[in-house]
């Protein structure tokens, strides 16, 4: 069984704190075992990855190189090459899009869906406008999921990619990733999966997603900001033109500058080498407790909110469904979410509410916003117990204060 409590008991920023901590979809609190490596590397192992031959560059590139296999294994990818770091989830796309926007026509198109974060839909949107090719987006069907037959209609021999979410950032809905992914493959285009709020709940298998790039930030899944991962499995690395050019990224043959081979083609700059090295600590961490039991754990918190909270009048589960990742999307009856999470958080509570920087799924299943709840396993069922208490007390005194 999960134990939450040493789970939680890695997290002193947990523990220590007087706020109680559920905005765990836009960002998650750090194990210490990632802020002491983020610490002993700029204390005593620092050095310039990539360049020089010095002992601390050298042990700086060797560190790097690890972390990048740490990546590797954790997303069943097949070899350190097809894993590029980024600055995170939002820099991968946006350089994948900047990729793709060359090969874009007015003939083609590029397939998302209605689940997104902005971070996979305005790239797309941008990229699509300059070149006068068709964004198009898979529809949600009322209960908030995928419409898979809208799917299968929209991807033709003209879609060049489809990119889509793993998990839903406004309401933990799951896709099915593996089917799209398929369907994409079937019409001779590639697949991209974002999966951010995935990660953080459960092990990624590009293999069994079939995908063509996956992309993720590691600020998500406990580790350092500032750094993310575009995977792009190995047989279409050169199709791929270098997204930045600068120093490591390329060599010089008479005159001729030719850029080195995937990673160094797309990680043109000095490299967050801290920033790698704590993943790969953190990434550590995560595989000693079972990912499936940390989800059945913070699926049954997140049961106990839902059950608690719709049981009460006046308080609306958008897009909600035990299956989703435990991230829950409320709305009420004549109270916005903005001024119950201004209450909560006069109370010591992290939450989040407005859009979610999510304007497809958020204009199409609750256009004023919601209020929501992400849960992490480092959360107790206390805390849980005092978030609904703190949540409907607030709802009823804003109602009250109405009349
Ligand atoms: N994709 C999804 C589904 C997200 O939830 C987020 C952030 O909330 C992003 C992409 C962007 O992540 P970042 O801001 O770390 O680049």
């Amino acid at each position: 069984m999960f134990d939450s409590m040493s789970f939680r008991a890695a997290f002193s920023s947990v523990i220590n704190s007087d706020f109680v901590y559920f905005d765990n979809a836009a960002t998650a609190q750090k194990p210490d075992c990632m802020v002491k490596a983020l610490s002993d590397y700029y204390g005593s192992a620092l050095g310039s990855a990539g360049r020089g031959q010095n002992p601390l560059s050298e042990k700086a590139s060797a560190a790097y190189a690890a972390a990048r296999r740490s990546v590797m294994r954790f997303i069943g990818a097949a070899k350190p090459s097809e894993i590029i770091f980024t600055t995170g989830a939002t820099d991968s796309l946006n350089m994948l899009a900047a990729s793709y926007r060359r090969r874009l026509t007015k003939k083609s198109n590029i397939v998302i869906s209605a689940l997104e974060h902005n971070a996979n839909y305005l790239p797309w949107k941008n990229a699509c406008e300059e070149a006068g090719a068709e964004l198009r987006i898979i529809e949600l069907l009322a209960d908030g999921s995928l419409d898979m037959d809208a799917a299968r209609r929209l991807i033709d021999e003209n879609t060049l990619l489809l990119s889509v979410t793993a998990a839903s950032n406004l309401t933990g809905r799951l896709t099915d990733v593996r089917a799209l992914c398929d369907m994409a493959h079937e019409a001779g285009a590639a697949a991209a999966v974002d999966a951010s709020q995935y990660v953080p709940h459960i092990a990624p298998d590009v293999n069994v997603f079939d995908c063509d790039y996956l992309v993720f930030s590691a600020h998500k899944v406990y580790g350092p900001e500032g750094l993310g991962v575009l995977y792009c499995r190995e047989s279409l690395l050169d199709t791929l033109a270098p997204f930045r050019y600068g120093g490591g990224m390329a060599e010089e043959h008479g005159g001729n500058i030719i850029p080195l081979p995937s990673p160094e083609r797309f990680e043109a700059g000095t490299h967050h080498v801290a920033g790698a090295v704590a993943f790969a600590a953190t990434l550590d961490f995560l595989s000693g407790f079972d990912a499936g039991e940390k989800l059945a754990y913070t699926r049954s918190l997140s049961d106990y909110v839902y059950s608690s909270l719709s049981a009460g009048r006046g308080i609306n589960f958008i897009g909600h469904s035990r299956e989703n990742l435990p991230v829950l999307s409320l709305t009420f009856e004549g109270v916005s979410p903005s001024d119950i999470d201004l209450m909560l958080s006069m109370r010591g509570f992290c939450l989040r509410s407005g859009k979610h920087c999510a304007f497809l799924p958020v204009s199409r299943l609750a256009a004023g916003g919601t209020l929501r709840i992400s849960i992490a396993p480092y959360n107790t069922p206390d805390e849980a117990e005092k978030l609904v208490f703190a949540i409907a007390e607030a709802k009823e005194y804003l109602l009250r204060k109405k009349i």
